[in-house]
């Protein structure tokens, strides 16, 4: 391969090569092993290569792998009725297509042509991917700038400030679109009365409040999704990395209402494609047969609770929810995260000054503190 042709996504200098991977274990091509503590921005919720996701690949691999959207399959109607038995029970609609960028693509479109409005608020220091509409909600200035001009009417409003948020919003608001943890952004959680106010925000003014759940969602949290903390329901949910054990898919769950009014056309491909859907169909059977949320919530508690108590001089904060976890330093990220390759732990950074962990919510009790144990070392002697 070209090796131009990765960098663009791999920014790591002296990054592994991997051949395999199992649970939270990945093999580099030297034989070496490592404890996966990034799951790949949070893909990897059931680890690697879980046996139920193989299975279920193999075995749809050889009935049925892709026909157009607009025929319906027996693994596209099995996986959206499992994704509904879940989701938040005022969202009733599905659309599926292939990525997290592609899920927050429809979000916008379908806001936009429900309301008839233009402008969509988004959060400081939000993520929403990389594709020009998605591009457009996401904060991130590098980001952003060499591809301006960006999708108009989008603006942006401080994370958890309520008074920013109902300014922002008027008569042309199509949509608030918000994480109920900013991931990419450095972990920052939605305070408590953060979604309600921005429920009520929306309501007053007409305008559809959008909850992206592309990284928090599937157990990650310690719920299913994380808005169950908060008791608010949103008009759309994104949905993406997970929910197909490994495989790519994205989905944008909507209310009935929002369909109703929704003027316009939109559709993928090969979304809902028959070989994503039967992975899906087998992740959400295994975190509900498990209860992944459970264990999310115990080793990301128990964790948190061990760094805060270490009380390293150069921890500002520790914070996160489950086991979306990010540790705010003094200094910078990238010799924390050299310091845990070289112990063989993959962590990923968030911003220039937040280490992350999304481990694998399946990842083994040992695994799980010796990577707490290297983080231990590596701020100590940061
Ligand atoms: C990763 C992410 C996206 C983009 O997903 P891609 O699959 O990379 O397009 C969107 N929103 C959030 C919250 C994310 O974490």
């Amino acid at each position: 391969m070209d090796a131009r042709a990765v960098e663009f996504a791999c920014s790591p200098k002296r990054a592994p090569t991997f051949v395999r991977g199992s649970g939270a274990t990945l093999w580099d091509d030297a034989g070496t092993e490592y404890i996966d503590c990034g799951a790949s921005f949070g893909v990897g919720n059931l680890g690697h290569c879980h046996p139920e996701i193989v299975a279920a690949i193999t075995e749809q691999a050889g009935e049925l792998i892709h026909v157009g959207p607009t025929f319906g399959t027996d693994a596209k109607a099995e996986f959206t009725r499992r994704l509904l038995s879940v989701a938040p029970r005022n969202l009733r609609r599905v659309f599926l297509s292939n990525s997290g960028s592609e899920a927050v693509e429809a979000a916008i479109k379908f806001a936009r042509a429900a309301t008839g409005r233009k402008k969509v608020v988004a959060a400081m220091r939000g993520f929403h991917g990389r594709t020009m509409g998605a591009l457009s909600a996401t904060w991130r200035r590098e980001f952003r700038e060499p591809f301006e001009p960006l999708v108009p009417g989008f603006g942006h409003v401080p994370f958890n400030d309520v008074d920013a948020l109902r300014k922002a919003v008027d008569a042309d608001t199509a949509a608030v679109i918000l994480e109920a943890v900013q991931g990419e952004g450095g972990v920052h959680v939605a305070s408590p009365e953060y979604l309600p106010a921005a429920r009520e925000i929306c309501d007053a003014s007409g305008a559809l409040l959008i909850l992206d759940e592309v990284q928090t969602g599937m157990g990650r949290t310690g719920r299913m999704f994380a808005i169950e903390r908060w008791a608010v329901e949103p008009d759309i949910v994104t949905l993406a990395k997970s929910l197909a054990g490994g495989v790519p898919i994205g989905a944008t769950l909507t209310t009935e209402a929002v369909e109703e009014r929704f003027q316009g056309s939109h559709n993928s491909t090969f979304g809902g494609n028959a070989l994503a859907c039967a992975a899906g169909t087998a992740a959400l059977e295994v975190t509900v047969r498990d209860r992944l949320w459970e264990r999310a919530e115990r080793l990301g508690t128990e964790a948190m609770e061990e760094l805060r108590g270490l009380g390293a001089p150069s921890v500002r904060e520790v914070r996160g929810l489950g086991l979306i976890i990010g540790i705010e330093l003094r200094g910078k990220a990238a010799p924390v995260l050299q310091a845990l390759q070289e112990d063989r732990v993959i962590a990923i950074g968030g911003g220039s000054s937040v280490v992350r962990l999304l481990p694998p919510l399946v990842i083994p009790e040992a695994q799980w503190s010796f990577a707490i144990d290297a983080l231990g070392r590596a701020l100590r002697d940061g």
